[in-house]
């Protein structure tokens, strides 16, 4: 049952921004603040409480307060460091400071997390096994360079200086008893990076009183401001809000969620005029020399401190902001604009490339649904940068300028290029074909098109606006265009479990069937019943689940015709439960058949994945299964359709392994050691709550966590065959596959109708085709009245022993049935129909 929040975060923050400064020295690191000589004000304009060393300050740090960004006119930092400077300098600092231990990044896709897509806050690593104590942290107290992704924003990226839709997060993060919690120290470590490290006059500093609540968790946050920008906010997230009385608990375990943009605080060190300058300053080096593009160093001076305004979150006019500042800046708006948008254009190529990079180097895909959506927008955004000023720029060569730049803190970029240009070359392609069909779709639209209409085309076409108005249709493209459709697929749309039956009261099952998945028999304790449900204290019955079908069987003389699994109790349904009664002790027996078709269906789709990542390259994830006794589908993540050759590629790749005879290793991890150790590759099918991991361990070939019944060595797979593959949706791929008996008598039916068609053809299946081609010549000539004669040689019966041989005369048989233009399982009938033809006319012999 859920139950309704009595506030919302927004209220929770809401209320506690009222009662926290009530009493600053219980919530807030103030000791250390009066320590250094600052002391409390509230801020004229806006009311919040700051700290600050002069006491006769009348307003806060904040933009909105004092007018400006004065670090652009008077650089503020002593020290001016580069962008990877900012983490050199930070790790070394917090590792110095407080033994903070800097670990890599997390994947930006954010595999760990049913809610979300992408990564869009370090703390984001971490929710919500880590925060909520489930798992341990991977290192504590710890430093984190993250990258995150987000979308909100992306009418605003190349404009402001201050917004990015791909930007690090550099993360300081402890996860501490509630008895060892010290906000002071925390707070310290933080501030002396800003005196010591970047040489900040302590006196140029403000400290923002604040709150922050998220999932119900809240508590103080400090944020930290010099010349008008925020550097950072230091949040202290103690409280979980229970609404009732008490009014809130302390969490057990008390987090320190510290964020600093990278971007922001190199810009801030190094004085560039805009942000993007210092971000991406040897890529936009290249940008500049291929495009041409200049920076009117006066203009940029004059403009870029007042570029805050053109935020279109904040302004509902945005040709009135333009004339303001153009106005302010003494220049007629035309050319202002003239000198500015070119450069954002760069400026948003640069940004968008750099997400592309690190989202497909992570292993996403641009398409028309989930993570995906965002990507593409991002792609065509840039990319119709590119076409409106006719540059001609190469986005894969881009991508390898960013990832050599960022070599040092991101060596993991380069592992991947080539995948990430293909995957961008392919993009190219599907936008251009998209464009080539404007003339078509735009012919059905009247009149004026309408920002709700323009959002539809996108959606359903992948227009966007520009190659609207390139087509000369008449449109007013919203400036947030991108934000409006971006907002539409932040959060991940997968739905929460629904259970059917109440088992909150039931203690968990024990299950047997992980020791031995052959084993099938035993002996267990009814604990309840529930409708036609049967729960046992333990059980070998394997419940649906992980797109594995479930076992059936017998618990003493009664069928069990399904078994479901809801919160870690498993159900065995049987058409009289009144047969059991609690306490009972019943023998129960699985049909083992099934259950060994099923694992070997099951270890094969593990094989395929790995098969397959390795033919196509590392962006290949899985995105659904399902296991049977007869087959199995696995859907991978790839960019386009698969060819024949592709496909025999991953079967080869897969029949290797069975031959190999490799171990399966099955074991459990502490999620933490897990992650360490095999990366989030092991997240194949989502993720997975608790604090432990099972993995299947397939040599370094396939590591996945799964729950499912595996067999204990390649070689019981016996056989792997691909039987289909078709393209699902975009950037979707749907493989299935036969393991096994069922494998077997697949190619038992190939190497039959392959005989079929030799024995019509009178040859041997090498002959095949080239029999097809001849047959189908003749017929073609008979049918238009000219002569000829087809003549059957001698028939010669293939009997393949091997997976080669097998293969070989599946391959002449695919060949046979190209000829002919039919199926390959029904290629007999269309020889048997032209024989036919070529029989009555006496073409045959
Ligand atoms: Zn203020
Ligand atoms: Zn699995």
């Amino acid at each position: 049952m859920s139950i309704m929040p009595v506030l919302t975060d927004k209220e929770i923050k809401k209320k506690y921004t009222k009662i926290f400064p009530q009493d600053p020295d219980r919530y807030y690191p103030t000791k250390y603040l009066k320590s250094m000589g600052f002391v409390r004000g509230q801020c004229s304009k806006c009311a919040r409480y700051f700290w600050n060393q002069d006491k006769n300050r009348k307003v806060c740090g904040d933009v909105s307060c004092v007018g400006k960004f004065s670090f652009l006119e008077k650089p503020l930092a002593k020290n001016h460091f580069s962008y990877l400077d900012i983490w050199k300098t930070f790790s070394k600092h917090f590792k110095k400071v407080g033994n903070y231990t800097p670990i890599k990044r997390y994947p930006v896709v954010a595999r760990w997390r049913s809610d979300l897509h992408f990564v869009e806050a370090s703390i984001d690593d971490f929710i919500p096994y880590v925060v909520n104590g489930v798992v341990k942290p991977p290192a504590n107290p710890l430093t984190v360079p993250q990258f995150c992704l987000r979308f909100n924003d992306i009418g605003n990226v190349g404009i402001t200086g201050s917004h990015y839709t791909g930007f690090v997060m550099i993360g300081q993060h402890r996860f501490e008893k509630p008895q060892d919690y010290d906000t002071n120290a925390y707070m310290k470590h933080l501030s002396s990076y800003f005196f010591d490290v970047l040489g900040l006059d302590p006196k140029e500093l403000t400290y923002h009183e604040d709150v922050w609540a998220g999932s119900q968790n809240f508590g103080p946050s400090v944020e930290l401001f010099a010349g008008g920008i925020e550097l950072c906010n230091q949040v202290y997230m103690q409280y979980h809000y229970l609404g009732g009385n008490p009014e809130f608990e302390d969490l057990k375990l008390k987090v320190v969620d510290m964020g600093l943009g990278q971007e922001r605080v190199a810009w801030f060190s190094n004085n560039a005029p805009i942000s993007y300058e210092s971000t991406y300053a040897s890529v936009l080096e290249k940008l500049k020399r291929e495009t041409g593009v200049k920076m009117d160093a006066n203009i940029m001076k004059k403009f870029y401190p007042l570029a805050g305004r053109l935020n279109l979150d904040e302004t509902d006019d945005i040709n009135k902001e333009w004339a303001g500042i153009a106005e302010e800046v003494s220049m007629n708006v035309d050319a202002l604009k003239n000198a500015i948008l070119p450069l954002q254009a760069l400026y948003s190529i640069a940004d968008h490339t750099r997400s592309l990079l690190f989202a497909l180097s992570d292993g996403a895909l641009p398409s028309n649904s989930g993570g995906g959506y965002n990507l593409r927008a991002i792609y065509r955004r840039a990319y119709d940068f590119n076409r409106k000023y006719k540059w001609n720029l190469d986005f894969g060569q881009i991508v390898k300028w960013h990832a050599d730049a960022l070599k040092s803190q991101y060596p993991e970029l380069q592992d991947h290029l080539d995948d990430v240009q293909k995957v961008l070359a392919v993009e190219a392609e599907k936008y251009e074909k998209t464009l080539e069909n404007i003339a078509r779709i735009i012919k059905s639209i009247k009149g004026k098109i309408k920002t709700e209409k323009m959002i539809e085309l996108y959606d359903s076409h992948g227009v966007t606006p520009q190659s609207l108005k390139d087509a000369g249709v008449d449109v007013n493209v919203p400036d947030d265009f991108y934000s409006l459709i971006a907002e539409r697929h932040r959060k991940s749309d997968e739905k929460e479990e629904r259970y059917l039956l109440n088992v909150s009261d039931i203690k968990k099952t024990e299950r047997l069937y992980y020791a031995d998945y052959k084993k099938d028999s035993f002996t267990g304790k009814v604990v309840k019943i529930i409708d036609d449900y049967v729960i046992l204290d333990k059980t070998i019955f394997y419940p649906t689940s992980g797109g594995q079908l479930h076992d059936i069987g017998y618990l003493n003389d009664e069928h069990v015709i399904d078994t479901i699994v809801q919160d870690g109790v498993i159900l065995h349904k049987v058409e009289h439960a009144n047969k059991f009664k609690v306490g009972d002790a019943v023998k129960g027996k699985i049909d083992k058949e099934r259950r060994i078709k099923l694992a070997k269906h099951h270890t094969s789709v593990h094989i395929i994945n790995g098969a397959a990542r390795s033919v196509l390259g590392a962006h290949v994830w899985q995105g659904g299964s399902e296991k049977t006794p007869q087959k199995a589908r696995l859907d991978i993540s790839h960019y386009e359709a698969l060819s024949n050759e592709q496909m025999r590629a991953i079967e080869k790749k897969a029949n290797e392994i069975i031959k190999k005879a490799i171990r399966v290793e099955k074991f459990v991890l502490q999620k933490s050691e897990a992650e360490k150790k095999y990366g989030f590759i092991l997240y194949q099918g989502g993720a997975i709550p608790g604090s432990e991991l099972r993995v299947i361990k397939i040599a370094d070939f396939d590591i996945e966590a799964c729950g499912g019944t595996h067999l204990d060595n390649t070689k019981e797979s016996e056989l792997i065959k691909l039987t289909k593959s078709t393209k699902i949706q975009d950037g979707l791929v749907r493989l299935e596959l036969k393991a096994g008996e069922a494998a077997k008598k697949y190619t038992q039916e190939l190497t039959d109708e392959a005989n079929h068609v030799s024995k019509l053809l009178g040859c041997s299946y090498k002959e095949m085709s080239a029999l097809s081609d001849e047959l189908f010549l003749v017929w073609k000539r008979v049918r238009k009245g000219k002569s000829g004669k087809y003549t059957r040689g001698k028939y010669v019966e293939a009997k393949p022993k091997t997976y080669e041989q097998m293969l070989a005369v599946e391959e002449a048989l695919e060949d046979a049935a190209d000829v002919l233009r039919t199926q390959k399982i029904k290629t007999h009938r269309t020889v048997e129909r032209f024989l036919a033809d070529l029989e009555a006319k006496g073409a045959l012999k």
